[in-house]
């Protein structure tokens, strides 16, 4: 990028203007990573000073049986394949009850598009989990889920969310999204939620007063166009509604174990390091009315995680025990558990003041800002668990 577009693209930034497609791609084909992070970081600032912002949830998925087989993904199992399984509702309780304790605060639940199982299953589980965890909240369902039990029970996506949400929901999930334009979509999703409805139902959550993330699948076999594109979707989507309260992008992992339900694999490579956080900036500076952008470091490795609170992240999730649906057989070197400790630990050490949130982003607790580098003794290094 020549220097009179950087100082254009500096002054609209500085400004407070609203950035364009072109302004988008453009950003996304500058080479000067250090120039586009301190701008990212200049509008993250402002937004949010040096907070960076974590949750204690876990993630529970009910069952890995799925109708659908996106090409990303190998978390799904077919009926009656030998691991397969589906948990009955004391199961799930039980479930949950052991990953209580910590002060866990949120349950992070996604599951597959199980071909049989009632629409009334999954009113029940909510209701048995608020009594048995009152004070956790129920983070539940992508949009393809709602979707899927508008077909299996009949309903609305607005009785159905009326259900959940008197059954314990307490907002959506923002999954089921991945790359919106259907040039590439039609290669990687195998369910039957697209732009249309996905979008449709975060609308009618939103309209119930319901606050929901939003997230992108990148660096398989999209280019940085889509995701400008899918950016200024829900850019468009949240001038409409103001629902969203976060966006995150979402780094297509590799199978490590080579399982050929991943049928993306052999098409693609991973996103670098340096890809990564591109689209933490990129879409930093895009998405002026979503406040939070998250990463979700399971995904990122923790070292990269840490980078991308430079490049406009203010928000880690969370301190996940089990993540399955992109993460089923990683071998990346990212741990599989984090505790409060260990993510105060993380953002101080990336030089950030650590806060906790509830999942409709209220703040539970300011925490102590980093010891100053000079006052810092050397100490091993924390290998996480
Ligand atoms: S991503 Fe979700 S809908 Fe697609 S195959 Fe996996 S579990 Fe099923």
């Amino acid at each position: 990028m020549d220097a009179g577009r950087k100082r254009e693209l500096e002054a609209k930034v500085y400004a407070g203007e609203r950035l364009d497609r072109d302004d988008g791609i453009a950003l996304y084909e500058c080479d000067d990573l250090a120039w586009l992070g301190r701008l990212a970081q200049d509008k993250r600032t402002a937004l949010h000073g040096d907070r960076v912002l974590f949750n204690v949830n876990r993630h529970l998925n009910l069952t890995n049986v799925c109708a659908a087989s996106c090409s990303y993904c190998s978390f799904q199992r077919k009926p009656g394949e030998r691991d397969a399984y589906t948990m009955r509702v004391p199961e799930a309780v039980a479930k949950a009850r052991e990953m209580e304790g910590e002060g866990l605060t949120e349950l992070h639940i996604v599951n597959g598009l199980h071909p049989t199982l009632p629409w009334q299953y999954y009113p029940r589980v909510l209701r048995e989990l608020r009594a048995a965890l009152p004070g956790v909240s129920l983070k539940a369902f992508t949009a393809t889920e709602i979707h899927w039990f508008e077909r299996i029970s009949g309903l609305s996506a607005s009785e159905v969310l009326d259900e959940l949400i008197d059954a314990g929901l307490e907002s959506l999930t923002g999954g089921g999204a991945e790359i919106f334009d259907w040039e590439i979509r039609q290669h990687i999703v195998d369910h039957e939620t697209h732009w249309e409805d996905w979008s449709r139902i975060h609308r009618v959550a939103h309209d119930k007063g319901l606050r929901t993330p939003a997230t992108m699948l990148y660096g398989h076999i999209e280019a940085p166009a889509h995701r400008v594109d899918h950016v200024l979707r829900l850019r468009q989507l949240q001038d409409e509604t103001g629902g969203f309260v976060v966006f995150i992008p979402l780094r297509y992992q590799h199978d490590a174990s080579g399982d050929p339900r991943n049928r993306l694999q052999p098409r693609t490579t991973m996103a670098t390091p340096a890809e990564s956080l591109k689209v933490f900036a990129v879409s930093r500076l895009l998405l002026d009315n979503i406040s939070h952008i998250k990463c979700f470091w399971v995904m990122h490795g923790v070292s990269l995680a840490q980078l991308t609170l430079n490049f406009g992240a203010d928000d880690l999730d969370g301190s996940v025990v089990e993540y399955k649906i992109t993460h089923d057989a990683d071998r990346y070197g990212t741990p599989s558990t984090m505790h409060r400790a260990d993510l105060l630990e993380l953002i101080r050490d990336a030089g950030f003041r650590p806060a906790e949130r509830t999942t409709r982003y209220e703040i539970v607790r300011e925490y102590d800002p980093p010891v100053p580098l000079a006052l810092r003794r050397m100490r091993p290094q924390r290998v996480w668990d």
